[in-house]
């Protein structure tokens, strides 16, 4: 599959007045597959709308190249720069809210009449974006008339009526309430699969990411952390701030001695759990709390005691006091434990990491991200 966004060593610094340096993207190689949809993901300030912005070209580059669909549009060494509306690029962004001045018909045709289309072509452009975003009949009302699921269609039917190769969503989604959420984001699948462009959308939300993404690229301060399917995401974290960003994740720092891992501040028994032959001297262990079994204290596994039961909806929520640390265990509601019980710790197949990095922790209070 051909390649339809490529960033090349790009990199953009913003210096500011009290922050210091601020390297907001650092050194991103990325390549996105025609007819893909691409998420970024990560906290605020991890770099993800400074990366669109490049793409689109609302923002230069410190360093590096980007080239879409096959054509070089910024580069840093040869001073290139295409404009925006040259790009060729479909965009939804949550600030680009509809016009409230124009009736759905003017909204949509905009890009059109930018781009001096004559007025035959326009009717029959604007009617089949409409028809595609189900807003057909409403050519005549204005915004402030309509839902805001309908106000977020024309957003996307005027990005879609100039046929763009790439599509580029900031946060399109996050003014909509939960189900309407859902119901839009079938609805840009479909339009994808219609049309077959590529997506690059952004947003903080990670179960709507995996939902609709193919692949995801995960970010922090201004780094790419990962990039995978969701699913490799959520099983394979390569680190402990992507394993702690998807899904829920429950953590013990240990110490190894002799090939076994000691909790820290319960240097008498270990946790019983082959140690990778690579391990550090100070590791953390990582676990999802609903792969984590609890039995009676039988001699087997990591004997202990429940610390707090939270009874949940849907399951039931252990706090397990492993040393001086807090494990966190989701059980279905028939493993009952009550509070102060001896039981034993049961990991299945966990991920080992080295020990937290102090240097990241530092740049995140310098950025002010805590
Ligand atoms: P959010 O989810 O909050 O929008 P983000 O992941 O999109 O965050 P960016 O907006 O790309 O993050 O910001 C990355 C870093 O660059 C942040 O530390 C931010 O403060 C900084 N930054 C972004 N734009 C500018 C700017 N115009 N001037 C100075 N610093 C900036």
């Amino acid at each position: 599959m051909a390649d339809q966004i490529i960033l090349r060593h790009v990199t953009k610094k913003f210096t500011t007045k009290t922050l210091g340096d601020i390297v907001a993207v650092d050194d991103f190689n990325l390549n996105v597959h025609e007819g893909e949809c691409f998420s970024f993901l990560g906290p605020s300030g991890c770099g993800k709308s400074t990366t669109l912005r490049m793409i689109a070209g609302f923002e230069d580059l410190t360093e590096g190249e980007i080239e879409l669909c096959g054509r070089l549009v910024s580069s840093s060494k040869k001073n290139l720069y295409v404009p925006p509306e040259e790009r060729g690029l479909g965009m939804v962004f949550q600030a680009f809210a509809v016009w409230p001045h124009m009736n759905v018909f003017e909204n949509v045709a905009f890009p059109l009449r930018i781009q001096k289309v004559n007025k035959v072509d326009i009717n029959r452009r604007v009617a089949e974006a409409l028809h595609h975003t189900s807003l057909t009949g409403l050519e005549n009302t204005f915004p402030s008339d309509l839902s805001g699921g309908q106000q977020q269609r024309i957003a996307l039917a005027r990005a879609i009526v100039t046929n763009p190769k790439v599509m580029l969503l900031d946060e399109p989604l996050s003014n909509l309430d939960p189900k309407l959420r859902e119901t839009m984001r079938f609805e840009i699948k479909a339009l994808q699969r219609k049309f077959n462009f590529t997506i690059i959308f952004v947003t903080h939300d990670q179960s709507e990411a995996m939902a609709i993404s193919d692949r995801m690229m995960v970010c922090d301060m201004g780094r790419i952390m990962q990039i995978d399917t969701p699913e490799n995401l959520y099983n394979k974290p390569c680190n402990r701030f992507v394993h702690n960003f998807l899904g829920e994740s429950t953590f013990i720092n240990v110490e190894i001695r002799d090939g076994k891992a000691y909790p820290k501040g319960h240097p008498e028994q270990a946790l019983d759990l082959p140690v990778p032959p690579d391990a550090a001297r100070e590791m953390v262990v990582a676990t999802r709390p609903n792969e984590i079994a609890l039995k009676g204290p039988d001699g087997t596994g990591f004997t202990t005691h429940i610390e707090k039961r939270i009874f949940l909806t849907d399951r039931t929520e252990y706090l397990v006091s492993v040393g001086n640390q807090l494990l966190k265990v989701q059980t279905p509601h028939r493993v009952a434990f009550s509070e102060g019980e001896a039981c034993s710790v049961h990991f299945v197949e966990p991920m080992w990491y080295p020990a937290d990095d102090e240097q990241a922790e530092k740049e995140r209070h310098r950025r002010q991200l805590v």
